[in-house]
């Protein structure tokens, strides 16, 4: 069985007015030359329309960096997943660490939320990952594969296309220690078993990202782990020359 393609989702965070991401965009679209990976960038909402009108049907995707888990209605501040499907949006990063030490997300809130995205044709990226304390303590795996589970209950797919999962152990995020190739392979290597048990039609084809301080240097190494199919980037992917960078060590 073949890998699934190669998939780069590049995580703005909180960064970017919506004017510099058209002009981001647009330098982006000038620079690459035809991919042989999937690409897409998971803005701020409100970044979303002008990128739209960027990227429309090129091969750079567009992606929110959370979804509501409600269909409409008396949720102030929130964000629908028919809301971003209107604007074309493909993906949603579900569940990121931030998103769950800061305002306190639930395992079973980002299951909702992943349900959610897929109802409405958006693909969740659910992420997962142990802290520093558990990867110390040696309960790494049986943390974020526990995790994992509680954030895919009642989470049913159609195909592999369906679902991206991204492992991104806490420590190494915006930090700049990254995980070693091999840790990185052997959580995504357990993360897939999970998969098989819950999925079994579909696990060999779900891609599984790792995340955590990849950059151009390190990518290659990273991705070309059997049980490795991309990654999620944050502070490598605010810069065109970082991104251009990573796609160039990908070919
Ligand atoms: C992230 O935000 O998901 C991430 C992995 O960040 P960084 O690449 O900066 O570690």
């Amino acid at each position: 069985m073949t890998k699934p393609q190669t998939f780069l989702a590049l995580n703005w965070k909180m960064n970017k007015t919506p004017s510099e991401s058209v002009q981001w965009a647009e330098d982006l679209l000038g620079q690459l030359g035809d991919l042989n990976i999937k690409l897409a960038i998971m803005a701020p909402s409100v970044s979303l329309a002008g990128l739209s009108g960027v990227l429309g049907d090129s091969q750079v995707g567009l992606g929110a960096q959370d979804i509501s888990q409600h269909d409409s209605g008396a949720y102030t501040g929130e964000v629908s997943a028919a809301m971003l499907k209107d604007l074309g949006v493909k993906y949603a990063v579900i569940g990121h660490s931030e998103r769950r030490e800061y305002h306190f997300e639930s395992d079973a809130v980002v299951a909702a939320k992943a349900a959610q995205a897929i109802k409405n044709g958006i693909v969740p990226i659910v992420c997962v990952g142990e802290k520093l304390s558990e990867r110390e303590a040696g309960e790494q795996v049986s943390y974020t594969l526990n995790q994992l589970r509680g954030s895919l209950a009642g989470v049913s797919i159609q195909s592999a296309d369906d679902l991206v999962i991204a492992y991104e152990p806490v420590w190494a995020i915006g930090t700049g220690k990254t995980a070693t190739a091999q840790d990185a392979e052997d959580m995504c290597a357990e993360i897939r078993g999970v998969l098989k048990e819950l999925y079994p039609a579909f696990a060999k084809q779900i891609v599984v990202q790792y995340g955590g301080s990849v950059k151009p240097d390190n990518i290659q190494e990273i991705c070309g782990k059997p049980n490795v199919n991309g990654a999620l980037v944050g502070g490598a992917s605010l810069q065109v020359a970082g991104v251009t960078g990573m796609v160039d060590a990908l070919k």
